[in-house]
């Protein structure tokens, strides 16, 4: 069906940017600068900036961010790794597949692992966790490294979800052993295609993960340091990214401003929980304004029928999905959640009045009508 209010319009988005994704666009095709090329570097070295860490390294995906990290950080057969029961599946996937073992933990009211319930999963065999900081609120990471630090764990941040978050003024990504970066098209640096990264301090890190990326090969010397992986951000993506990263700030800016007039908008309706916390130490980027109805599917379908495009992520934990073959500990928290989640249309091509049609919608839904 053709929705009034698209969740994402990324072809009006490109309108936004045409001239400069298009100049990036010649430049790199006229010089033939398709593998490992200075527009990779600049990207990175941009991303490092903006994240406030000395090396990103450009990579396939968030989830190859994710894989390599823990690899980096050595972590395999026999380890457990902490993961929230809440989250993208990919952040356990990367777990599983370097052999180790995820150990779900249940999530709080603002979707972010419930720092509380940490402790209690943390084993002799435990060598890392990945908090997540999802839809653009950054979990509480002075606790989460806290914890880490008394227990000795590796910290990978997985910051898909919050690129420009802060807190304490220290960014999302900056905290951990390394911030896994996901460029996937929707997120809130949307390249093309696939695309990822990650920022790290930590030099060893950055020349693995730079090694690991492309075969296991030092492209300076031709020695192979190790059977490797292909995930190696494209030229292109990263000339295209870089475009976007320049204009971040600004519509960072602008989905604060569409999250302020959903709330002004909705603030009264009581069956209506708002991605609103009250922390004066950390902002939130809102790459998703996902609010909860206890009415679940009847209130994403009524918004759908209605002509306003939602995102109903994830109704079906990842847990439950047999094949994945998971331990379902009891996570009341994400249970219940899931069953209410709906993100509404949030992205910079929006409009105001686009924005003002989905509160009435909904409002007419709680049988507001104004
Ligand atoms: C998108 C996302 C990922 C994976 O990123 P891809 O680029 O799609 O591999 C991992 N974790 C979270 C929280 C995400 O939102």
């Amino acid at each position: 069906m053709s929705y009034k209010v698209r969740f994402v319009n990324p072809a009006i988005n490109y309108q936004m940017i045409k001239d400069e994704i298009d100049a990036a666009y010649f430049e790199v095709m006229s010089k033939g600068d398709l593998i490992d090329r200075g527009q990779l570097r600049e990207f990175e070295n941009n991303l490092a900036r903006f994240v406030g860490v000395k090396y990103a390294v450009g990579l396939n995906s968030g989830y190859d961010a994710l894989h390599m990290s823990l690899r980096a950080a050595g972590i395999g057969e026999g380890d457990e790794v902490i993961v929230p029961a809440h989250t993208f599946v990919a952040t356990c996937s990367a777990v599983v597949n370097v052999g180790a073992s995820p150990v779900l933990v249940d999530v709080g009211k603002d979707f972010d692992i419930d720092c509380d319930k940490i402790e209690a999963a943390v084993t002799p065999r435990t060598k890392a966790m990945i908090p997540v900081h999802l839809s653009g609120w950054m979990a509480d990471m002075p606790r989460v490294m806290e914890i880490a630090d008394k227990h000795g764990l590796i910290v990978v941040e997985d910051a898909c979800q919050s690129l420009g978050a802060a807190m304490n003024g220290k960014m999302a990504g900056a905290w951990g052993l390394t911030g896994c970066w996901s460029f996937y098209p929707f997120k809130i640096l949307g390249g093309y295609g696939d695309g990822g990264a990650i920022t790290t301090n930590d030099p060893d890190v950055a020349m693995f993960a730079a090694r690991m990326r492309y075969n296991g090969e030092d492209r300076l010397t031709g020695e192979y340091h190790g059977h490797g992986f292909t995930c190696l951000l494209d030229n292109l993506q990263a000339a295209f990214l870089d475009v976007k990263l320049r204009h971040l700030p600004e519509w960072i800016v602008r989905r604060k401003q569409i999250a302020r007039r959903y709330q002004a908008g909705l603030a009264d309706i009581a069956g209506l929980l708002l991605p609103h916390y009250e922390d004066p130490r950390r902002d939130h980027v809102y790459q998703n304004y996902t609010v909860r109805a206890k009415q679940g599917n009847d209130f994403s379908e009524y918004l759908k029928a209605n002509g306003v495009e939602v995102l109903t992520q994830f109704r079906k934990p990842y847990y439950r999905h047999e094949a994945l073959k998971l331990e379902d500990r009891g996570f009341p928290e994400t249970e219940a959640l899931s069953r209410e989640v709906c993100s509404l249309p949030m992205n910079v091509e929006i409009l105001d009045e686009d924005v003002d049609y989905v509160i009435s919608v909904v409002r007419r839904f709680f049988g507001k009508v104004d």
